[in-house]
């Protein structure tokens, strides 16, 4: 008689509820062998900011993750840079030609909901905020939270953001940092500014030399607008330390009183206490994404803390959790394996992605330096010039799928 061996259950810990978390929870119910708790520490799973972009990139690993179900957002036929003072047109891409699935702008809850509607409700356990990790060997990983309880994993996922307490047990020396960018993100109704100027209705950055306003349609009848500043960094930098807080209408609009009217109009008619404040972090790249013996990995916003840079870390982050199951599941939990194998796929990744913008930052510099004098018409244009020909379709039009086919490929 065949004697069946059971494999034991890997208990998997994922920290966060936001797209990574999410998406991790909803590619691990296809693994064998798992019991995947998700861990978040807000009350309720409510998103607090405002719009966000789904690429192809991110259409490619809804479509593996199996979720179909977000339906609501804008297309996003075209996308300009202009400049906020004069209006002259800088830019223009006209974008869809990526791939057959067409960019839209939709609400962050939007995203959250699709994804949630395929996560088992009894593996998340709201009000649970995670405090800290302890390494106990080869019996796992202790989380310990803030209402004083205590669970052990074999595997802890951590998806708790660019401020990651995960990444903080297991890499205490990560220097996270206030950037000098500060964020404020708003929606609104369509009807609330669409008298204002009619390019408004095309998703664009409105720029002056070191802020800029962004609107973008999202759906359901919602308008985003995205404004940002730069301080310097040295002097702001204690103070900054705000995510996702109400502030005062005044505060925004103060910072960009030297715009075109119709700008300056449009952040005017927000409601009073409608903006919310972000200030945003960076830290460098890791050379690994896993610790602890292959014990912990980090996933989203916690594995690369970029700030938001390419506009894409949701899809990211959702990539990361989906390639985290391959990885689980073609080595049979063998964290040994999948861990490093995860590494060696996204680890590559996000190199090239700080690569990319310490090499656009010292273009800019370079060009910048060499207008001597330069006017406040040159900074806004040296902000928002391309380099003709580059293609960012690694990024945006990225196929997960091929990516894992081709890097088993190699393995094998
Ligand atoms: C201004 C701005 C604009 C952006 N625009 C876009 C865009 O257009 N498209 C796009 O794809 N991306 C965009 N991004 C980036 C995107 O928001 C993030 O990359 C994405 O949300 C990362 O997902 P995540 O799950 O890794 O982290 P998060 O979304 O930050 O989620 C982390 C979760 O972990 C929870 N958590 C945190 N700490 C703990 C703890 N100690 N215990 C338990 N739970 C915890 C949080 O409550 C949260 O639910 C933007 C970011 C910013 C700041």
């Amino acid at each position: 008689m065949a004697v069946k061996v059971e494999t034991p259950v890997l208990k998997v810990a994922i920290v966060g509820g936001g797209p990574g978390g999410l998406a991790t929870a909803v590619a691990l119910r296809a693994v064998p062998g798992l019991e995947v708790t998700l861990y978040e520490r807000a009350e309720v799973l409510r998103e607090v900011g405002a719009g966000i972009s789904i690429p192809p990139n991110s259409w490619n690993v809804l479509d593996l993750l199996g979720v179909d179900s977000l339906t609501s957002g804008h297309p996003t036929t075209a996308v300009l840079n202009m400049n906020g003072k004069t209006g002259e047109e800088l830019h223009r891409v006209e974008t869809g030609s990526l791939s057959s699935r067409k960019p839209i702008r939709t609400q962050r809850t939007a995203l959250q909901a699709a994804l949630l509607a395929h996560v088992p409700k009894d593996s998340i356990q709201l009000g649970k905020k995670v405090l800290g990790l302890d390494n106990l060997g080869p019996s796992g990983v202790r989380l310990t939270f803030a209402d004083g309880s205590t669970t052990v994993a074999g595997l802890v996922v951590g998806a708790d953001g660019i401020r990651s307490v995960v990444r903080d047990s297991v890499w205490p020396e990560y220097p996270l940092s206030f950037t000098g960018t500060t964020i404020w993100r708003v929606l609104l109704p369509v009807d609330a500014i669409k008298d204002l100027d009619p390019r408004f209705m095309t998703t664009g950055w409105w720029h002056g030399p070191t802020t800029h306003v962004y609107f973008s349609l999202v759906g359901e009848g919602m308008w985003e607008i995205a404004a940002r500043a730069w301080q310097d960094p040295k002097i702001h930098g204690s103070s900054k330390v705000s995510w996702g807080t109400p502030v005062e209408n005044e505060v925004v609009e103060a910072n960009f009183t030297e715009y075109l009217p119709q700008v300056r109009e449009a952040l005017h008619r927000v409601p009073k206490g409608h903006w919310r404040e972000f200030a945003a972090f960076a830290g460098p790249n890791l050379a690994t994404l896993t610790g602890w013996n292959n014990r912990v990995v980090l996933v989203g916003d916690s594995s690369h803390a970029l700030s938001g840079a390419f506009g894409s870390g949701a899809g990211f982050a959702m990539e990361d959790g989906w390639v985290l199951a391959q990885a689980l599941a073609s080595t049979n939990n063998d964290l040994s394996k999948a861990l490093p194998l995860f590494d060696k796929i996204r680890v590559p990744y996000y190199t090239r992605m700080y690569a990319h913008l310490d090499n656009e930052a010292k273009r800019r510099a370079l060009h910048l330096s060499q207008l001597l004098e330069p006017s406040d018409e040159e900074r806004v244009r040296n902000k928002v010039i391309k380099i003709e020909g580059t293609d960012m379709k690694w990024i945006y039009a990225n196929d997960i799928g091929k990516v894992w086919r081709e890097s088993v490929a190699v393995v094998a």
